[in-house]
């Protein structure tokens, strides 16, 4: 049994953006499971209650230089054990980063009161072995105990894991943040923080931790390499043997056709009849008419480059062509929601589109959809696929990261140069299989019988806690 304290600025089901929250969540409760004791300390965002909280650390003050942060910390008890950091003035506001689109100025202070928080539980309250820190609202963790914290006897038997979720987001931030992280120049050279004339927290904590993961091993070797590495790819390929690909879980008892409360009818593997049902649904769902004779491609996603908004806007008119309907929920990018409306104007009977988030409506498209498109320009790991292949809606992805080392000829279709044709080969491809029902089928079972769960991932986590601890 090891004590793990994990830091995170996301986790399901309090506060969730993207696949982080979703893996925080499941993560945390698996290594439960296995025995080891698993803390996680987050943020208290506006609307993460507190009935039956517990607080286990009162009126702490954090400096950074003259400015000071009064923090309290309620225990609530999930799947996992929350440490929940309340800090009004720096969380308690409508956004968990900031407005739509955009990121809070002060993200670094918030960040750093996080790490700092952490450290007085893990003096206090949680004494664990390893500090499992998530991405770069995290990275201040690994930085400090390098830095300001080194000589600290309480920590001298902490062991440091970085998991990156995804590399596109580093928390820059130029030289006048540094004192309000409590940092000097002297500190951020010592993590190996400098960054074109400012200062990279994911940088320093890559420097800096004892071990680095990375959602999948497909992406784990991508950003060792100048097309995938953000500007740090140097800095990976000098740390690659403290780097492992542990890939992301799905978690099934939230994701199952068989239990699902969200959707409109049970199916499995052996009984696939309900998924009809589903799709009648979620078409009704968007106000589409019935129609059962046209495949129905489902998305649902951020609405970023990096989730291969372009291509689909490059192909939209050659897409909605085709004989299908498509539905799409997300948020994000203005101009992505723009093309997508226009897409929705020129075909209302065929076109879908919900801008937001929104859980419940997620899982009508995983389970409602036939196919469910994924052309990512770089996917860490990705979470939809895995869903989509236990609910027989078949994907579409393009090869890159995760969704290479999860979807395969028996279970899917994939592309691999990040161009609109490439696409449109493979979304016709789905399209002709569609038609021949007992090939579909088989491509549907065999998705369904894909175990993903996160016993296997957890378990290698753990093998790498042990590992560091001994
Ligand atoms: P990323 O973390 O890069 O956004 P992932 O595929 O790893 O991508 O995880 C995305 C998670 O967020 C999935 O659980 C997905 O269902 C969910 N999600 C994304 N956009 C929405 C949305 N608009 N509404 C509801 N859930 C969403």
């Amino acid at each position: 049994m090891i004590p793990v304290l994990m830091v995170a600025s996301e986790a399901a089901p309090l506060a969730k953006v993207g696949g982080l929250a979703d893996v925080v969540g499941a993560l945390s409760a698996a290594l439960r499971e296995l025995g080891h004791e698993v803390a996680v300390v987050m943020p208290r965002y506006r609307g993460i209650a507190l009935d039956g909280a517990q607080r286990v650390y009162g009126n702490l003050d954090l400096w950074f230089g003259p400015a000071c942060y009064r923090v309290n910390v309620y225990l609530r008890e999930e799947r996992a054990r929350y440490l929940l950091v309340d800090c009004p003035e720096l969380y308690d506001r409508p956004g968990i980063y900031g407005p739509p689109g955009r990121d809070y100025e002060d993200n670094h202070v918030r960040y750093a009161v996080l790490a700092r928080a952490a450290f007085a539980l893990a003096r206090h309250v949680f004494r664990p072995r390893i500090f499992h820190c998530h991405d770069w609202q995290a990275s201040l963790v690994p930085i400090y105990l390098r830095t300001i914290l080194r000589y600290e006897p309480t920590f001298i038997a902490a062991r440091t894991v970085l998991t990156i979720h995804n590399l596109g987001y580093q928390g820059i931030y130029p030289p006048s943040a540094l004192p309000e992280m409590g940092l000097n120049e002297q500190a951020a050279s010592e993590a190996g923080m400098e960054f074109f004339g400012r200062y990279n927290l994911l940088k320093g904590a890559i420097s800096s931790s004892d071990r680095i993961t990375v959602v999948s091993p497909t992406y784990a070797r991508e950003i060792q390499t100048p097309e995938l590495g953000f500007g740090l790819d140097d800095l990976l390929r000098q740390r690659s043997h403290a780097i492992t690909g542990i890939l992301n879980g799905a978690d099934y008892s939230e994701w199952n056709p068989e239990t699902d409360p969200y959707i409109a009818a049970h199916y499995s593997r052996d009984d696939l009849s309900g998924k009809a049902a589903c799709k009648r649904d979620l078409l009704d769902e968007f106000g589409l008419p019935a129609q059962p004779e046209r495949p129905l491609i489902g998305m649902v996603s951020r609405l970023d480059s990096q989730k291969g908004f372009d291509l689909l806007r490059e192909a939209a008119g050659e897409l909605i062509a085709e004989d299908l309907t498509l539905v799409v929920l997300g948020t994000g990018n203005q101009e992505y929601e723009g093309f997508l409306r226009e897409l929705v104007a020129a075909r209302p009977d065929r076109v879908g589109l919900r801008i937001g988030f929104d859980i419940r409506l997620a899982h009508k498209i995983v389970a409602g959809a036939d196919i469910f498109l994924m052309p990512s320009r770089y996917e860490p790991c990705g979470l939809n696929q895995l869903y989509s292949l236990r609910y027989g809606t078949v994907p579409v992805v393009r090869s890159t990261g995760g969704l290479e080392d999860t979807v395969d000829e028996s279970t899917g279709f994939k592309f691999r140069e990040y161009s609109a044709w490439a696409m449109m080969e493979a979304v016709r491809a789905a399209l002709a299989a569609w038609r021949d029902r007992p090939r579909w089928e088989a491509l549907m079972r065999a998705g369904m019988a894909k175990d993903f769960s996160w016993k296997i991932s957890a378990a290698r986590y753990s093998e790498l806690f042990r590992e560091l601890a001994a």
